[in-house]
């Protein structure tokens, strides 16, 4: 069996040009377009890259993006009366946070003072826990995202055992949440699970979010199970420039899996398309 490509890329362009459309009929209705707010702290390569996408794509799709750029030398209390005057901007729909922030701030305590109503990352304990009992939350971003990819597949996911490789509050146990959600039985796995590829090769739905290439092999795959691939790892490749990979030995699990992410080009792009997504929800629920 060859695995079908799950193709993230696509799908997230899709789900854009969706946002788009309902974006550009706020604005011809006379309505003030949703703004998003990113906050990033100091000069960490990775963020700024991060950054620029997420206000790239927030613009392209019609939203307002208001960048906050801070030094790395802000105290705790500046970024906290930041906070506190962007959850009372009207013009301001969703808040972000870029992480990681410098070891001096305290990042729970930041987070806490994000209004759960504009928490567009979804990591507010009030959205958590909505999202743990049913309630109407916006959820983290990567999570929303892969789910929309193990739906894209078409499968009925109703009883189906889900494996999740990975128990992070940003990723594994959201991603618990959702497959439960969708009357999925679910398994969480971490470092210290006893035999992963056994249990591994029970799952319908397999998750990778852990941050080690090639951890999950053929030996972990049930034949014809759905593959989600969260890791974003860089290794050196065979030109001596260093490429990314995900946690999952693509090539080998590929002839296993029915269905695959790849990295990248799977999970990645979703994820700034579901905080885009997620800015919109949080614009439409403020208005009422
Ligand atoms: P964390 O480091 O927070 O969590 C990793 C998890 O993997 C932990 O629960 C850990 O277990 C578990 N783990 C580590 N080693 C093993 C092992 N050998 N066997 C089984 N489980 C193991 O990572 P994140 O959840 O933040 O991210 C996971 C991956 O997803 C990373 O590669 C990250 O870059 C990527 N990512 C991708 C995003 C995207 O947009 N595509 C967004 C966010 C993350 P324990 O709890 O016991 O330590």
């Amino acid at each position: 069996m060859t695995a079908r490509i799950i193709d993230g890329k696509a799908i997230a362009a899709e789900l854009r040009a969706g946002l788009a459309a309902r974006v550009a009929a706020i604005a011809a209705a006379g309505e003030r377009v949703p703004g998003l707010a990113v906050v990033l702290v100091g000069e960490d390569p990775a963020s700024q890259v991060y950054v620029g996408s997420k206000v790239r794509q927030t613009t392209e799709i019609g939203m307002r993006s208001i960048e906050h750029r801070l030094p790395a030398e802000t105290t705790e209390a500046e970024l906290l009366a930041l906070v506190a005057r962007l959850n009372t901007d009207p013009e301001i729909d969703g808040i972000l946070v870029q992480l990681p922030l410098p070891k001096a701030i305290n990042a729970d305590k930041v987070i806490e003072a994000i209004d759960p109503a504009k928490d567009v990352d979804g990591f507010h304990p009030v959205n958590v826990g909505r999202l743990a009992t049913g309630g109407r939350a916006l959820v983290p971003c990567t999570p929303r995202g892969a789910m929309r990819l193990v739906k894209s597949v078409g499968t009925a996911l109703s009883g189906l055992h889900a494996v999740i490789v990975g128990r992070s509050n940003i990723v594994g146990k959201p991603m618990a949440q959702l497959l439960l959600a969708e009357d999925c039985t679910v398994t969480i796995a971490h470092s210290r699970t006893r035999d992963l590829p056994a249990l591994c090769r029970t799952a319908d739905i397999l998750v990778a979010a852990v941050g080690r290439p090639a951890l999950i092999g053929a030996a972990h795959v049930k034949p014809g199970a759905i593959v989600i691939d969260v890791g974003i790892n860089r290794v050196p490749g065979a030109d001596g420039r260093s490429r990314l990979v995900g946690d999952v030995d693509f090539a080998a699990v590929r002839s296993v899996a029915g269905a695959i992410t790849p990295v990248p080009g799977g999970v990645g792009p979703m994820t700034i398309a579901c905080l885009l997504e997620n800015t919109l929800d949080a614009h439409a629920a403020r208005r009422g």
